[in-house]
């Protein structure tokens, strides 16, 4: 017999998202529950334990504001964290808040269905249990379903083989072995510097040379520190109405086809010299104009010439196919001077496509490569992914992925209409993936607590995004980045890495703090644009 657990609140991923979001609930007074695949919290952070993996946005600011004692008692110790500490940040955020009794581990979301008659979604798990619940919130992530290998030949090879996505838990020895890294998107940038530092010989197979600016990864510098603890509200504060959700992006108002080349060349060698994003927000105009983006582009395309040896490979490692920052910026430790190691080579997969896998390692159409051990570093299924593997279904038994066939389809990113009581965190048609992932992620869950309280006041039975307010936002997200210079790379923002999924724009450009602000002012009106109904019918 199966039995049924009732809850208010069924949250689903136990990552920044679900964590806090539960934190939440608890506090105000609702019964809520985690059920998560991992078999730990930390999301993200729990599945990437490949060697490099480290955060992109300083610690500080990478991390929760919604708790100063919190604040208070974690020190980072690097500008950076790498995952590890990353991840022992969130076991420690869940025992500090006494999260793990409400978190199921090991448990895959297989469904969930609105019963138009209770108002309520039924949720079913892999382990067969079904939870109903009022309100049903997708803490899943963006990033969370690795790309599958889609390369011919993959399952004959007889070495080892790993994707960054779900790396093994007891880590990777390749002392002494030939490694061949496949991708070089920020998870194989991040981990090439590493891997060459092991193996006997690193080949490195790359279709689209990325924009990556270096970090400057450091030990956590104790008077930033304590300038960020003694103006922390305040900073956090400008974080939250900024572009990015965070600081260091510094955007300047100035335009880069006003300036002269020398002001220029400062102006990239002061944002180079930062390290990080900094580079992203040199100039207003980076990403709004092909000549503006073209100065910064050209600078980055010097920086290479200078750090790689070789002429022949610096020429391949420029990025030549989009404009720069189009795709999220690489943060790379050592990345291009990796290339000067006498045991790591770059194979141009323009010049000599992959024709197959084999079982000793990667055919090409230029010749073979023997490995021991082959590395995917090639993405992920991201935004609509994680949501796609659920089978989901609103009013009239609709299904999620039939309304999404075209593309995502949502009111904020935050809800969908046909689809009452479901709150998506950071989904498609809010600023997300763009930006500061923590800062996005407390923003969705402050709203949709707000929400659910506010409705519970009222005795609301649901909620609802109306299909003309839906229709409206999709109208303004897609405007919003047909006006930039984002929707000319083929990037996941677009699903362009996924074959056959739609080529739609899916994150909000506008900026995290006037997105907010658009949140906030819908809640002030009432939650404009949704329907609120005191009945589920
Ligand atoms: P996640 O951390 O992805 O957690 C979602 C959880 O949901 C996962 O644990 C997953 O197992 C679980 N789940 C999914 N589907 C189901 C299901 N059906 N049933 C049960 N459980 C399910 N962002 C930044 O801002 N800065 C960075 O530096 C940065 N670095 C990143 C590095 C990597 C390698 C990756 C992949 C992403 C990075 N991101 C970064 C984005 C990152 O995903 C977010 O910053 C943040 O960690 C997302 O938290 P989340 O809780 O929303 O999602
Ligand atoms: P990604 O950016 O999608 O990069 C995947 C790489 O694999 C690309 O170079 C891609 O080439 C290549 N690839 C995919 N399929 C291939 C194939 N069949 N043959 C050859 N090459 C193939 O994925 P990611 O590097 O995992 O990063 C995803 C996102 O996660 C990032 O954009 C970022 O948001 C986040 N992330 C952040 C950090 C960080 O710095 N903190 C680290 C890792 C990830 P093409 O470009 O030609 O398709």
């Amino acid at each position: 017999m199966t039995t049924t657990t009732t809850l208010d609140v069924v949250i689903v991923g136990a990552g920044f998202s679900g964590l806090y979001m539960l934190h939440k609930m608890r506090g105000l007074g609702f019964t809520a529950r985690v059920y998560e695949a991992g078999g730990g919290v930390g999301g993200t952070w729990y599945w990437n334990r490949y060697p490099g993996a480290r955060v992109d946005i300083e610690s500080h600011e990478y991390s929760y504001s919604f708790s100063p004692e919190l604040e208070d008692d974690w020190v980072w110790t690097e500008r950076y964290a790498a995952q590890p500490e990353l991840l022992k940040y969130l076991n420690h955020v869940a025992d500090r808040f006494d999260l793990r009794r409400d978190i199921q581990f090991d448990t895959r979301v297989q469904a969930a269905h609105f019963d138009e008659t209770a108002g309520r979604w039924t949720v079913t798990t892999d382990g067969g249990e079904t939870i109903s619940a009022r309100f049903c919130v997708m803490a899943i992530g963006c990033l969370s379903v690795t790309k599958e290998v889609d390369l011919p030949g993959a399952e004959t090879f007889q070495g080892a083989a790993y994707h960054t996505g779900h790396w093994p838990h007891e880590g990777v020895d390749f002392s002494g072995l030939r490694v061949g890294v496949i991708g070089t998107g920020s998870s194989a940038i991040q981990s090439i510097p590493q891997i060459a530092k092991q193996a006997a010989h690193l080949t490195v197979f790359q279709r689209t040379a990325n924009y990556s600016v270096p970090a400057h990864n450091a030990p956590a510098d104790p008077e930033v520190l304590a300038h960020w603890k003694a103006n922390r509200a305040e900073l956090r504060a400008q974080a939250r109405l900024s572009p990015t959700g965070f600081l260091s992006w510094d955007p300047s108002e100035a335009l880069a086809v006003e300036a002269t080349e020398e002001e220029r060349q400062a102006v990239f060698e002061d944002r180079w010299r930062r390290g990080g994003f900094a580079m992203g927000g040199a100039y207003a105009d980076t990403l709004a104009d092909m000549t503006a983006n073209g100065y910064a582009a050209a600078f980055v395309a010097d920086k290479i010439r200078a750090l790689v040896a070789d002429p022949a490979t610096a020429e391949k490692l420029i990025p030549k196919s989009y404009p720069f920052a189009t795709k999220r910026l690489c943060v790379d430790i050592d990345y291009h001077v990796t290339y000067n190691r006498p045991n790591v080579s770059l194979v141009d997969l323009r010049e000599e496509p992959i024709e197959t896998i084999t079982a000793t390692g990667v055919r090409t159409a230029a010749g073979d490569y023997a490995f021991d051990a082959i590395v995917y570093a090639i993405g992920f299924d991201a935004m609509t992914g994680p949501l796609g593997r659920i089978d989901i279904r609103g009013r009239g038994g609709l299904a999620l992925k039939d309304k999404w066939a075209e593309g995502p389809r949502t009111y904020l990113g935050l809800m969908v209409a046909g689809f009452p009581n479901l709150f998506l965190v950071t989904g498609p048609g809010s600023p997300s993936v763009l930006s500061n992932m923590v800062v996005s992620i407390e923003q969705h869950v402050d709203w949709i607590s707000d929400c659910v309280a506010y409705l519970h006041n009222r005795q609301l039975a649901v909620m609802e995004a109306t299909e003309e307010a839906e229709a409206g936002w999709v109208a303004h997200v897609n405007e919003s980045a047909d006006a930039t210079l984002y929707v000319q790379a083929n990037s996941w923002y677009l699903g362009a890495n996924i074959p056959g999924k739609p080529r739609v724009f899916m994150p909000y450009v506008a900026g995290v703090g006037v997105y907010r602000e658009t949140c906030d002012a819908v809640a002030a009106k009432g939650y404009e644009g949704f329907a609120l109904s005191p009945t589920p019918g």
